[in-house]
């Protein structure tokens, strides 16, 4: 690119860090526009695991891959799945060699802010709308502020984002399946017996139309993901979750009966209970192109998680993006080749989410998974002895 447009970028997600990264590499100057205060001003979620031909490539092309390894858990590659009664269905304990490594989010946050000036990343700027001027560039209006010109403003600001709206009127759908989120700490040492019971790695349960995910994460940490089919205000109507301690004899009622350890899980539980209605734009979704607005990663096509590809796409969309800014002369074709590529390249992915969050917790319980899981080992193993 030789003359470049003032770039706005909304979101200090993983997909908007990712494509401030690469521009600014590239010599181009980039503002990126938060809301949080300041980088650790919340638990930024669980595990990611990042994949090949996406989230890692985006962080070679982000010049990031040695920072990558220091974080990259390979050997919490691990699934198991356990029925009710906490018997061992299928376990591959030995995934340490697979090519998708965990890495914690605020990790992945950290080498991404520690790559860039500090003064490029405006935190505690929470955007409230975009305002087209009449020479074609957008201001930002912010609580305490309004930000512009920007020729080109670039929306990475999440399944709720607020740039989305110049370009397309669909908001995320209620997938029916919601996830009640707890978190047990220091397991290693206050819990060895539910360290042992996860593994290193992810488990699952599901019967009787409920699911339990549990992921081993970095510093000894289990994320658990308690899984409901059920309406999208049932969490709020059934939890009081000012209460930690109610919240967490609530949900662990809702697996009475199950395995003593399965329950223990949810009864180790620290008080950080939250619920997470899973949203998802539809399968497809995409819009004309608007010169000066685009969108990437959950903004143009949050899904889903169960195909585990969310941030994966984001960071791909990043460099992506980035890819075509800086290799062309002309950064509206950038702009409209980008968006043209990445509808097509989010289809599959987007219908494996849809398809998995349809089916998930039907009468089959387990055996989707487990059937995918065989398959995947059986591949893996023959591709180590060929
Ligand atoms: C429960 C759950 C589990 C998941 N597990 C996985 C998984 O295992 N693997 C996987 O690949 N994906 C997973 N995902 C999906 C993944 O989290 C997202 O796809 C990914 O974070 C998208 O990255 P992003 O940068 O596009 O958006 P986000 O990560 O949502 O980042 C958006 C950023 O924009 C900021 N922002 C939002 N609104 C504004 C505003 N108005 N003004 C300024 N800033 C704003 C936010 O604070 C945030 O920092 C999961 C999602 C959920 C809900």
């Amino acid at each position: 690119m030789t003359s470049y447009p003032r770039i706005a970028i909304v979101g200090a997600g993983p997909g908007g860090l990712t494509l401030a990264r690469i521009l600014h590499q590239g010599g181009v100057s980039v503002t990126v526009f938060e809301r949080e205060e300041h980088a650790l001003a919340r638990p930024q979620g669980g595990t990611l695991d990042l994949h090949l031909e996406s989230g890692q490539l985006a962080l070679r092309r982000a010049g990031l891959y040695d920072e990558f390894l220091t974080i990259a858990r390979y050997e919490d590659q691990g699934n198991r799945i356990y029925d009710k009664d906490g018997t061992l269905l299928f376990a591959d304990d030995d995934a340490g060699d697979s090519e998708r490594p965990e890495v914690d989010r605020t990790a992945l946050r950290q080498i991404l802010l520690a790559s860039l000036p500090k003064e490029i990343i405006c935190w505690n700027h929470s955007l409230r709308e975009v305002l087209p001027r009449d020479d074609g560039t957008y201001d930002l209006v912010f609580e305490n502020a309004t930000i512009g010109p920007f020729d080109l403003v670039i929306g990475a600001d999440g399944s709720w984002s607020k740039v989305r709206s110049l370009v397309s009127s669909y908001r995320p759908q209620y997938s029916g399946i919601t996830f009640i989120e707890f978190g047990i700490d220091d397991v290693d040492t206050r819990h060895p017996d539910l360290a042992a019971f996860v593994g290193h790695g992810k488990i699952d349960i599901k019967a009787a139309g409920k699911g339990l995910t549990i992921q081993r994460n970095g510093n000894a940490h289990l994320r658990g993901y308690a899984i409901f089919r059920v309406p999208t205000d049932w969490a709020d109507e059934t939890f009081d979750f000012a209460s930690p301690a109610k919240a967490r004899t609530r949900l662990a009622a809702e697996f009475q009966g199950w395995a003593p350890s399965i329950v223990k899980l949810v009864e180790a539980s620290n008080d950080h209970i939250v619920s997470r209605p899973i949203y998802a734009l539809p399968v497809g979704h995409h819009w004309q192109n608007r010169i000066g607005i685009t969108l990437l990663g959950d903004a143009a096509h949050v899904m889903s998680p169960f195909g585990g590809d969310g941030v994966n796409v984001a960071m791909l969309d990043a460099a992506e993006l980035a890819r075509h800014l800086l290799e062309s002369d002309d950064w509206e074709k950038a702009v409209r080749t980008y968006e043209a590529d990445m509808f097509e390249r989010v289809i599959e992915p987007a219908e494996h989410a849809a398809e998995a969050v349809a089916t998930e917790l039907s009468h089959l319980e387990a055996e989707p998974l487990l059937q995918f899981y065989r398959a995947h080992l059986e591949v893996r193993q023959q591709g180590s002895t060929a």
